[in-house]
Formats: C-alpha cells, sequence, structure tokens
C-alpha cells in the first residue's frame, strides 16, 4: 500500500507504457485541401487551469509531453494509479497539437485536442493543462524554460516526468531538454523570482521510450498497470482524433 509519502517514494516507479506517441503525432504537413493552419490562439477556448492543490502530505506529481496524448500514452496508468491514492498529478502539454491532423488544423484542433485530454483527466482524476504554442514549432529558449521552471514550482512538485532528449521529433526532444534545463534551475531562488523556487529538488524521471541512439532506455522502475489497463484504454479511445481518424499524416509512416 502507499498510504504515506515514503512509502510512495520508495514504490516510486518508472512508467510503464507501451505505446509510442509518435507514430499518430506531429510528423508531417497537414494535407493540401485541408484546413489551414490559421493558428487562432487556443487561448480563446482554453479555461484558466486550476490552481495547484493545497499542500496535504501527498505526492505532486507533473508530467510534460510535447503533444496532447503524449503524457496519455507514456503515463496514464501510474496516474491512475497515484490518483487513486490521493496523490496529486497533472498532465501538461507544451504544445496545443495544431497541425496534429490530416485533414483539420490550428485553432478548431487545438480546442478538439484540449477537450480530449480533458477528457482524459476525469477519467484518471487528474488535471490537465495544453500550453498554446505551435505543434511541431517548440523551441527550447528560455522564454519555454521558464514556463516550465514556473510550471514546476507552481505545482510543488516532488516528481516531474517527461521524454528523454534524444527522440526523433523536435518537440519530444525539446521538451526533455526544457526539463532538463528546468532541473535545476527551479531551487535557484533569483530565476523567475515571480514563482517562489522549491526548497528541495523533484525527482526527474524519464518515460520509457524505444529510442536506441545515441543510449538505449533503461528502466530503473517499473510499475505493473494491470489493474487500471481500462481507464488507460479509455483515455485512448477519448483521443478520436488521433487514433480514429489517422493522426497528423493519416496513418502513414
Ligand atoms: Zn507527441
Amino acid at each position: 500500500m502507499l498510504g504515506t509519502r515514503n512509502e510512495a517514494w520508495k514504490w516510486l516507479a518508472a512508467l510503464l507504457v507501451g505505446i509510442i506517441c509518435g507514430a499518430w503525432c506531429g510528423r508531417g504537413e497537414p494535407r493540401a485541401g485541408g484546413e489551414t493552419a490559421a493558428h487562432t490562439p487556443l487561448a480563446q477556448a482554453t479555461p484558466a487551469a486550476k490552481p495547484a492543490p493545497a499542500p496535504d502530505g501527498k505526492l505532486r506529481v507533473i508530467a510534460f509531453g510535447a503533444h496532447p496524448d503524449d503524457c496519455e500514452l507514456r503515463a496514464a496508468g501510474v496516474a491512475a494509479k497515484w490518483a487513486a491514492l490521493g496523490h496529486h498529478v497533472k498532465f501538461v502539454s507544451v504544445t496545443n497539437c495544431d497541425i496534429g491532423h490530416w485533414g483539420m488544423a490550428g485553432g478548431p484542433l487545438a480546442r478538439r485536442r484540449l477537450a480530449e485530454v480533458q477528457k482524459c483527466a476525469a477519467i484518471l482524476g487528474i488535471q490537465t493543462e495544453i500550453l498554446d504554442i505551435h505543434d511541431g514549432e517548440l523551441l527550447p529558449n528560455l522564454e519555454n524554460r521558464k514556463a516550465i521552471v514556473r510550471l514546476i514550482r507552481q505545482w510543488q512538485a516532488d516528481i516531474v516526468l517527461s521524454h528523454r532528449p534524444n527522440d526523433y521529433h523536435p518537440d519530444h526532444r525539446n521538451v526533455g531538454l526544457l526539463v532538463q534545463d528546468a532541473a535545476y534551475m527551479v531551487t535557484v531562488p533569483f530565476f523567475c523570482p515571480d514563482v517562489r523556487h522549491l526548497e528541495r529538488n523533484p525527482v526527474f524521471l524519464y518515460f520509457e521510450d524505444r529510442f536506441t541512439k545515441p543510449n538505449r532506455f533503461s528502466a530503473d522502475m517499473v510499475v505493473a498497470v494491470d489493474d487500471v489497463i481500462e481507464k488507460k484504454l479509455a483515455c485512448v479511445e477519448a483521443l478520436e482524433s488521433q487514433f480514429y481518424e489517422g493522426g497528423c499524416n493519416g496513418g502513414r509512416t
């Protein structure tokens, strides 16, 4: 049982997963004839992020994925387990996935993706947020590093999950870099002093992946999620624009 924080730390686990999001998101351009990427700001339809829960002794976990399906595919199982134990989990998609479909793009697609991950969050019992950064255009710059630092601090995170920075997809890779570059800075008082620094550095963990160069993923912890697999599969079903409609390139690889 994971009733206490210490027990949870011991149990802390790497993340099961299995399905690689890359096949569905962010690869390729919208087809000619599809809705053009008008880039209607997602913010027009995005409710303000909920405030972080008050400290209550439970773990606080925040996961960063590049697109609104990455965290769900990589960590929905372990998130469901944490949430069921009363721990606080938040998924953040660092881009809005506004070109992640073969036949539509821009604001309408971004809002659709937001609605899908909100369904997933309700299934898992967690919070979710999408940053309004264009899909395929994420850069590991100072502005985005500060955004990641602020999110980790605001969540008062004990555990941070993200992609590794060696991934075929530039958005995945840059999320890995941004989180890596934020990992130390979250504790530095005069970096982003508008959000109070963390007194204790969180544990930073990578999502599992299948990339072999420059080095193969090596799991330090593995969590069985058999008991929550139905919730994870329900999330996949909720991501209908990705998994029923062929994603950014209609399923071509
Ligand atoms: Zn992705």
